[in-house]
């Protein structure tokens, strides 16, 4: 298989769209470019008293909307390509749904699985100096991602503002609620998942009660995802995570998975039973019959290998980018229908926005209420992805990139280039 560069990916279908919406390439060509990329190292004395150094980086795809947005992520595959590709991801992702950030990503290479508490605490508090002169609450404002969660972002927050000899609380969102967090946030990527999933299979005439539905993934996002699916009334026929999936035809007990897996984190799949159910790969998982298929887990998962295997009659795309140019092509000549990544998990940053608006004024909002209008973002910005779409007999994540690129290069256009 060729070797698999998401930035490349990332560029490509920028560069589709922007062809369709007519603009020459110094129109788009700065935003080809990330703006800033910062590579940090992170010594860190371990627990058994040895020191190691971790690699980090923080990468600014564009400002030119708004302060760069975007999450932190804890992993050992990170690397510099893949943040590059995840930061400009956040900037079309902030752009489809129009709140006025730009995008960004950061990423440590480590195991959080293999760390403790304190060695995971020491690694944020390092990692948050070494980046500090590029973070804010007007400049660069950071969030969860895999690996990280509200814990790590309080850490963040409490360092920043150390550093800064006064509280800080809007520079990171997914804060714990006794920081400004916003209620809600937590599971606002699933949930705003769930909306889209809701929006493309009305769309296609099929009603979610007892509908199959495939979730890979169950950390922050594929779990909420699966967890609200499930409310919804969809029969949810198979979940897998780092361990494997598990899989029963008739339907797998969502509740019960997700109390299991929250009893300790070191809880896996693989260990859990019950009755009838089956144990699957991860690709076993990708591949089975099923309505909806939700790839809540990393990049390039479905790529030209498995493409032609896929089942699904619709993906929704709760990790980001899970599914491949080139998988792109083979879904839409079997007839899948796509609904992307920058779409369908917004959900997360739109509350993290919510999350910075009440931060820097001062103000908290109920979670009926930020629940309420991030359904109305997510419903408005899918009808608008939904029509362009229609409009040009287009794919949905071309629909998205023309709505999302046109916001990007019109923004910069009207700044122009400085000095
Ligand atoms: N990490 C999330 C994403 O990929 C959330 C980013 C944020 O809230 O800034 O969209």
């Amino acid at each position: 298989m060729k070797t698999y560069n998401p930035y490349n990916n990332v560029l490509r279908v920028v560069e589709q769209a922007a062809s369709i919406l007519g603009y020459v390439p110094s129109d788009y060509e700065a935003i080809k470019y990330p703006e800033r990329e910062l590579k940090v190292s992170i010594p860190v004395e371990m627990d058994d008293g040895t020191v190691r150094v971790f690699e980090g980086f923080r990468v600014q795809h564009s400002t030119s909307r708004g302060p760069a947005k975007g999450g932190i992520r804890f992993h050992h595959d990170v690397n510099i390509e893949e943040v590059k590709a995840l930061a400009a991801w956040m900037t079309f992702k902030c752009a489809v749904v129009n709140i006025p950030f730009g995008g960004g990503k950061g990423g440590v290479i480590c195991d959080p699985s293999q760390l403790s508490e304190k060695e995971l605490r020491s690694i944020t508090r390092r990692f948050t100096a070494a980046i500090f002169p590029l973070i804010g609450p007007e400049q660069d404002i950071p969030a969860p991602d895999v690996g990280t969660n509200a814990a790590v972002m309080g850490w963040m927050m409490d360092t920043f503002s150390m550093m800064n000899g006064h509280s800080v609380t809007g520079v990171v969102t997914g804060k714990p609620i006794e920081l400004g967090g916003a209620l809600g946030r937590s599971e606002a990527t699933g949930r705003g998942v769930m909306f889209t999933a809701k929006n493309i299979l009305h769309k296609m005439n099929i009603c979610e009660k007892g509908t199959a539905a495939v979730v890979q993934g169950m950390g922050n996002v594929g779990s909420v995802s699966a967890k609200l699916l499930h409310q919804c009334g969809m029969k949810i026929i198979a979940v897998s995570d780092v361990s494997g999936g598990i899989y029963h035809k008739d339907g797998l007990d969502i509740p019960d998975i997700l109390d299991y897996l929250a009893k300790d984190r070191k809880n896996l799949l693989k260990d859990y039973k019950a009755n009838g159910i089956q144990y699957i790969t991860n690709q076993e998982l990708l591949e089975l019959d099923t309505t909806l298929l939700v790839p809540a887990a990393l990049e390039n998962q479905i790529n030209e290998e498995n493409a032609a295997n896929i089942k699904a009659k619709v993906i929704v795309e709760a990790a980001n980018g899970p599914v491949t140019i080139e998988a792109d092509e083979i879904l839409r000549q079997k007839g899948i229908v796509v609904v992307p990544d920058i779409l369908a998990n917004a959900g997360g940053v739109v509350v993290s926005y919510f999350e910075w608006v009440q931060n820097i004024q001062s103000v908290s909002w109920t979670e009926d209420y930020i629940n309420q209008q991030l359904k109305d973002i997510m419903d408005n910005a899918f009808q608008s992805v939904w029509n362009i779409s229609e409009e040009k007999q287009l794919p949905l994540r071309t629909g998205a990139y023309l709505i999302a690129v046109k916001r990007v290069v019109e923004s910069k256009k009207a700044r122009g280039i400085w000095p």
